[in-house]
């Protein structure tokens, strides 16, 4: 008998490759690789283009960008492969689309534009209820006196932060910043001319050039809002990028919200209010008083959430004819929907037949229009 051993392992050790998917793009995923492979020519292959198993398709296993993934059939002379299966999840976000993100670097700006308390606020809400740890960065820390920054400081403090103030310009900060961004993933997120691209291009410098090296086809949809990438840190650790991400949709009860401000959420500590169901608007017997600055930041979006919990409970109760929409100022409100569009008409069938033709086309943004209907 001939003993074929030898045969099977070469494909045993390349069967379980494991990386991090940094980008998705319709369905391809740019994957970097826990160790990089050798080619033929023993040149070294960081990433690979991968394409998701049919059968991850069928059981309806998404794949996102930082998810850990299990990689078949290297091919080292295209650099292509194919996910066969995504580890489990520590954290999952979907707007952003992000899984086992470790933390949120939320970055505004001091001035130009100038800072916001109410978007901040919005922000700071937002960033609270993912449950994920999160850093506030202030930017164009040089457009301000040191007096005015010790202003803001001292006035973040008492809404219960501890922000980085930084500035691209002249590095202030930027050490510290780097030192908690090493070795995480990490989600950039804040209202747009914060300086978030001109952050990324400090923090990495090289970015410009990596970014055209990413295949045509991943290269194409990078502006669109639903696109998200990770770029990698030199010091170890992933950020990642989050266009559009500049009006979060709130979406926790109005039982929950006091506690996504640490500033009340400390006098809730102290006691019991006496009703259970307490809004913490002037109840009998109430432990959270008024006497703090975003109070009236609190009242506001609690009417939100009760007008969105409100507007659930309608949908549960008939179909659904009412639609949330959300004003320039973040604000939420809700209004009739209007006819459905003619394309979600269009039979499932004839859906992937229009999304063949536009794979072949290539017209990727329009493509992530329709996978929004999709839900693949
Ligand atoms: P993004 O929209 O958050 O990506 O913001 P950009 O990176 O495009 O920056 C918006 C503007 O702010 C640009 O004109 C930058 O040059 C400017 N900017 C960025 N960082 C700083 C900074 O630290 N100080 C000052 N004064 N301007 C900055
Ligand atoms: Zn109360």
């Amino acid at each position: 008998m001939h003993d074929l051993s030898h045969l099977r392992s070469p494909l045993s050790t390349v069967s379980r490759l494991i990386g991090t998917v940094i980008a998705v793009q319709a369905n391809f995923y740019q994957v970097r690789l826990d160790q990089p492979l050798k080619d033929h020519h023993n040149a070294l292959i960081s990433h690979l283009l991968c394409t998701r198993r049919t059968r991850l398709k069928k059981i309806g296993q998404t794949v996102m960008v930082g998810d850990r993934v299990i990689i078949e059939e290297p091919d080292y002379q295209d650099a292509r492969g194919a996910i066969a299966q995504v580890l489990p999840r520590k954290t999952e976000l979907s707007r952003p689309p992000v899984a086992n993100a470790e933390q949120i670097l939320l970055v505004f700006a001091l001035d130009e534009p100038l800072l916001e308390p109410w978007q901040l606020s919005r922000f700071l809400i937002k960033a609270e209820s993912t449950a994920i740890p999160f850093l506030l960065c202030l930017n164009k820390a040089d457009l301000l006196t040191s007096t005015q920054q010790k202003t803001w400081q001292e006035r973040l403090e008492k809404w219960g932060y501890n922000p980085l103030l930084i500035s691209v310009m002249t590095s202030q900060g930027l050490k510290a910043l780097k030192d908690s961004l090493k070795g995480k993933i990490t989600i950039l997120a804040g209202p747009s001319g914060v300086g978030k691209s001109s952050l990324i291009n400090t923090l990495i410098p090289q970015v410009e050039q990596r970014v055209n090296q990413v295949s045509g086809k991943l290269q194409k949809g990078r502006h669109t809002t639903r696109h998200v990438e990770l770029f990698e840190l030199p010091e170890g650790g992933l950020l990642a990028d989050t266009p559009g991400f500049n009006q979060p949709h709130l979406d926790c009860s109005p039982t929950q919200l006091i506690n996504y401000f640490p500033e009340a959420k400390q006098q809730l500590e102290k006691g019991n209010c006496q009703f259970s169901n307490c809004f913490h608007r002037g109840e009998p017997n109430c432990v959270v008083d008024e006497n703090w600055e975003r109070y009236e930041h609190y009242l506001t979006f609690l009417e939100e959430a009760i007008a969105r919990e409100e507007a659930s409970q309608q949908m549960a109760d008939q179909e659904s004819s009412v639609k949330l929409k959300i004003k320039e100022s973040g604000q939420e409100y809700y209004e009739p929907k209007l006819e459905t569009k003619k394309y979600r008409r269009t039979s499932r069938r004839q859906k992937h037949q229009n999304l063949q033709e536009l794979y072949e086309n290539q017209s990727l943004e329009i493509l992530e229009e329709f996978e929004d209907d999709l839900d693949f």
